[in-house]
């Protein structure tokens, strides 16, 4: 098994606060940045952790979003950096290694604080995480190293450009039936590697309808061409199966590093596909003061599913920032009548 992590060019970094902020937002990809920017722009102090490795690192383009289709993913996240500080938040390149609740103020507004990699701190009322996903690949000789590139996991992310090239399913269980009719809606040259995993008649006889070719000998490597790219798949028989793309249902891991103080709820996807953190309306989890937005909890969401769940959940919380406030002015209030 190999996993994803691929990092970005290092970016320009803002400085810790000493105070309580309003929120911190761990993870500054799609979902963290666009949590940050409604937060910042409700003029709430906010900082965003990220450690610099979002999940579509290696890509060349972000497809299918709409306004922005085929920009660099670094880009629209440099842009959106830009966004958020241009509304007064601050973006810091870091690694949180730990978050935890910590005694809540007089009035019982929580209280979480974040540790950074390099020992650093910082105090928060609100916690956004937005820490993306990590890609598992099978364990197949010569596979990873074209993740994002020859070795694709996601028609609407990648087919059109992939379009009427020689494609291979990996097949990793059943959910890769439905990729593969996905992407034979791409391409007429689809062959599908079942790599030991189970393929009943009746879906023999519907491929055979569609034109998808089943190969059922063991498949023992992906091979790279002399130019780079890829040139097909070896079998175990040695016989070489041209392929120049190859499609793979990679395992989906909520990314949780540093997160276990917190005590979330994670669920586990069925047929062992994946494991996100669990999640209530526009992000809330079971724990006060605690939102997780993208791909760290919706395991399918793309770019443009990612930024506006951390978009919603940033109001979310600006809404309960506001109410907190309300009740502690209130308090305030009441406290000052008594004295008088
Ligand atoms: C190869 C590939 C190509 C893709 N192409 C497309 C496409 O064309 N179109 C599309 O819409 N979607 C595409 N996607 C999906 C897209 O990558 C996700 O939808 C999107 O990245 C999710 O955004 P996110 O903010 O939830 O997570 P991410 O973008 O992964 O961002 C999470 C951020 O959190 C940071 N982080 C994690 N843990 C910590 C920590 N402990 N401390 C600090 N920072 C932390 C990471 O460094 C990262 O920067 C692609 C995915 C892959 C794998």
């Amino acid at each position: 098994m190999s996993v994803t992590t691929a990092t970005t060019a290092a970016h320009a970094t803002d400085h810790l606060l000493e105070e309580t902020v309003d929120a911190v937002v761990i993870g500054g990809g799609a979902a963290g940045l666009n949590g940050a920017l409604m937060l910042a722009r409700s003029r709430r102090a906010v900082v965003v952790i990220d450690s610099g490795t979002p999940r579509n690192a290696p890509a060349d383009g972000v497809h299918g979003l709409l306004g922005l289709d085929g920009i660099p993913p670094a880009e629209l996240l440099r842009r959106g950096r830009d966004e958020v500080r241009r509304h007064g938040g601050l973006v810091v390149t870091g690694e949180v290694i730990s978050a935890a609740p910590a005694a809540p103020s007089a009035e019982g507004d929580p209280r979480f604080t974040v540790t950074l990699d390099d020992g650093s701190t910082l105090s928060a009322r609100r916690l956004l995480i937005a820490t993306g996903l990590r890609d598992v690949l099978p364990d197949v000789r010569g596979l990873a190293e074209h993740w994002g590139h020859g070795v694709v996991h996601c028609p609407y992310c990648h087919g059109w450009e992939v379009r009427d090239e020689p494609i291979g399913i990996l097949a990793v269980g059943p959910a890769s039936v439905h990729h593969a009719l996905l992407f034979r809606q791409l391409t007429d040259d689809l062959v599908y590697f079942t790599r030991g995993t189970e393929l009943d008649e009746d879906t023999r006889v519907r491929f055979a309808a569609r034109g998808i070719r089943i190969v059922d000998t063991p498949v023992s490597e992906v091979v790279t061409a002399e130019g780079g790219g890829i040139a097909g798949v070896r079998l175990s028989d040695g016989q070489l199966v041209p392929r120049r793309v190859l499609a793979v249902a990679t395992t989906m891991q909520a990314r949780t590093d540093g997160l276990d103080e917190l005590a979330l709820s994670t669920q586990e996807l069925p047929g062992g596909m994946g494991r996100h953190f669990a999640t209530g309306m526009a992000g809330a989890t079971h724990v006060p003061g605690v939102w997780v937005a993208g791909n760290a909890t919706d395991l399918t969401a793309q770019v443009g599913a990612s930024a506006a769940a951390g978009a919603l959940a940033g109001a979310r919380m600006n809404a309960d920032l506001v109410a907190a406030d309300t009740e502690a002015a209130l308090a305030a209030a009441q406290r000052d009548l008594t004295r008088t």
